[in-house]
């Protein structure tokens, strides 16, 4: 097969041209990098992982009315998804206190908040995706107050759909962060909701343990992350078989 043209190679994927115009091929690396890329691992399978289970949330994203940048799955790494313009704002929904927000304003993590909370950080590694208002967005032009209003509206629905889902599944959503593009039919733009939706990007709990089944794993060395990322698939039937499609042996009496 011809070398395909990469278009953009970030952390955890890469993008390559698609087959039409329009489309590109986004693939999931199996790199883990944390606190800004100062912490990298390889962790095998997570690519694979992340790649059914993005699938899986935007197929049900889709279903629901609320559009994404999801195509189709293509293989065990890669996924035909629409090019869109990414807005450099990762927005972040909270349910409960936990990382950046329990540190900057000293709220206990685990500390239920009276309402879902959505944020904006502005997407510049050099910087460290600081926090911004959305004074500096509209200020800046990164987005216009019609675009806010979208996103935010974007923001809540993905939120009650994912919490649903892992509540469903014994696990508690405590927050998440989401990348939002800009596509075009003829004059008329629109939103979707783009990049991935993966435990790579959410926090996840156990309800009954409270053990963390997300990237914290990684950043705070917990545990193996391939593990519970499996885990998180399994409990939503995404993959029963794990990231190798080997079932482990089991000991027969
Ligand atoms: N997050 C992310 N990418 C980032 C920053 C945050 O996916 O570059 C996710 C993170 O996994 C968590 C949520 O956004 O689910 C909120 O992260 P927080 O602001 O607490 O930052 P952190 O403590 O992860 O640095």
């Amino acid at each position: 097969m011809a070398r395909r043209k990469k278009v953009y190679e970030g952390k955890a994927k890469i993008l390559y041209e698609g087959p039409e115009p329009g489309t590109l091929v986004q693939y999931f690396k199996d790199d883990a990098t944390a606190f800004n890329a100062e912490k990298r691992a390889t962790i095998e399978g997570k690519g694979v992982l992340n790649n059914r289970l993005s699938e899986f949330f935007m197929t049900g994203l889709n279903a629901i009315g609320v559009p994404t940048h999801f195509i189709r799955r293509i293989n065990m790494r890669e996924q035909l998804i629409r090019a869109v313009e990414i807005i450099p704002l990762e927005v972040v929904v909270r349910n409960v206190a936990a990382g950046s927000i329990s540190k900057r304003l000293g709220i206990e993590e685990g500390t239920p908040l009276p309402r879902p909370i959505v944020e904006f950080y502005f997407k510049n590694d050099e910087l460290g995706d600081p926090l911004v208002a959305e004074e500096h967005i509209l200020a800046f032009g990164w987005a216009a107050q019609q675009d806010l209003d979208d996103m935010v509206s974007l923001a809540l629905r993905v939120n009650d759909f994912l919490s649903g889902l892992f509540l469903g599944v014994g696990i508690r959503l405590v927050d998440f962060k989401i990348e939002i593009g800009r596509i075009w039919d003829g004059d008329y733009m629109r939103l979707i909701v783009a990049d991935e939706i993966s435990p790579d990007s959410c926090r996840l709990w156990d309800i009954e343990t409270g053990k963390k089944l997300d990237k914290d794993v990684f950043r705070r060395d917990l545990g193996n992350l391939a593990d519970a990322y499996t885990e998180v698939a399994r409990r939503l039937g995404v993959m029963p078989q794990g990231p190798t499609g080997v079932t482990k042996p089991t000991l027969i009496n």
